[in-house]
């Protein structure tokens, strides 16, 4: 098979991954450049051109679109799909869960644990987020931040008011949300690939620190999921409508409570913590629907 991996960078240990599974099971793999693609519309033709020529042949792609470049980077999945090839990540589903408020309102209906989390639309009543949220303390998260910057504990009602003052007042949006204090430090990410959980870490957050980020110096390791939390898991990955998704979610005394579902989850922590080849199972999602 003919497959695209669509990333910015061959560098990075998810492309490589995916391009040497693909490899190995014989397929020919191109890494396309999402970001510099042109998209030629007309009657019942769609068509991409990549560096000056046509692309075709292609049997099956599989998005890696940066939050930076969500726009462009779904018109061209989108662009594949007119074309009729199959793609891991569906472009709608990777538009959903780029917006975070839907996303939310979409695992809520669901009927899926959530901490309880308020969005304002930069409200000067501050005291009544505050309040609407549960009170202190409370998690106050940038929704643009990555990686965990962004994402602040307002110990009191004080400083969770005057966090939400500056916030609101730069125009930055900001989501308050119930601190889930025996989570621990700790949260859990489960890999899920065509409705079948196929690896799941626990993250755990350095010393005194309450974010679990790998990036802000946190450690993982393998973890055995409890029935709740592995259907919880698959349950939020089928109402985003993701086949790829990596489901963030906290342990707290009522039960798993969902944080996020990615759409583009890095392999590098999960492979190294579960010691499972994971871009394997991503590789053949695709030859079972190319
Ligand atoms: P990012 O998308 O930037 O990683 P997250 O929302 O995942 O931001 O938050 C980063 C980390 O902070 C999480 O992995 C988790 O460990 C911790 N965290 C986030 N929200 C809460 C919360 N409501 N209660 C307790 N811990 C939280
Ligand atoms: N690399 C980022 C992180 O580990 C996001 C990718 C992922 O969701 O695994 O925080």
């Amino acid at each position: 098979m003919k497959i695209v991996v669509l990333s910015q960078n061959p560098n990075l240990y998810s492309t490589k991954r995916i391009v040497e599974a693909g490899k190995k099971k014989g397929h020919e793999m191109l890494i396309i450049d999402h970001t510099k693609c042109n998209l030629v519309i007309e009657k019942k033709n769609p068509t991409i051109i990549y560096k000056g020529k046509q692309i075709t042949g292609v049997d099956g792609i599989i998005p890696r679109i940066g939050a930076s470049v969500t726009f462009y980077g779904t018109a061209v999945v989108r662009q594949f799909e007119m074309m009729k090839v199959f793609s891991a990540t569906e472009s709608q589903a990777l538009v959903r869960s780029r917006d975070k408020l839907r996303s939310l309102q979409i695992l809520s209906r669901a009927g899926l644990g959530l901490p309880k989390t308020v969005f304002s639309n930069y409200s000067k009543d501050v005291s009544q987020i505050v309040e609407a949220a549960g009170g202190a303390p409370l998690v106050i998260k940038l929704l643009e931040g990555t990686q965990g910057l962004g994402v602040v504990l307002a110990d009191n009602k004080n400083s969770a008011e005057s966090i939400l003052e500056a916030f609101n007042g730069l125009k930055a949006r900001v989501i308050a949300q119930e601190f889930i204090k025996e989570a621990g430090g700790a949260d859990i990410r489960i890999f899920i690939v065509d409705g079948v959980v196929v690896g799941a870490m626990k993250r755990q957050g350095k010393e005194g620190e309450f974010r679990s980020n790998l990036h802000r110096g946190g450690s993982a390791n393998i973890v055995q999921l409890t029935d709740e939390e592995e259907n919880a898991a698959l349950k939020a990955a089928k109402a985003m409508g993701l086949g790829v998704a990596g489901v963030d979610l906290l342990q707290s005394s009522r039960g798993p409570l969902i944080l996020e579902v990615n759409s583009s989850p890095g392999l590098e922590g999960i492979e190294t913590a579960t010691g499972k080849d994971i871009a394997n199972f991503i590789i053949k999602y695709v030859e079972r629907n190319a």
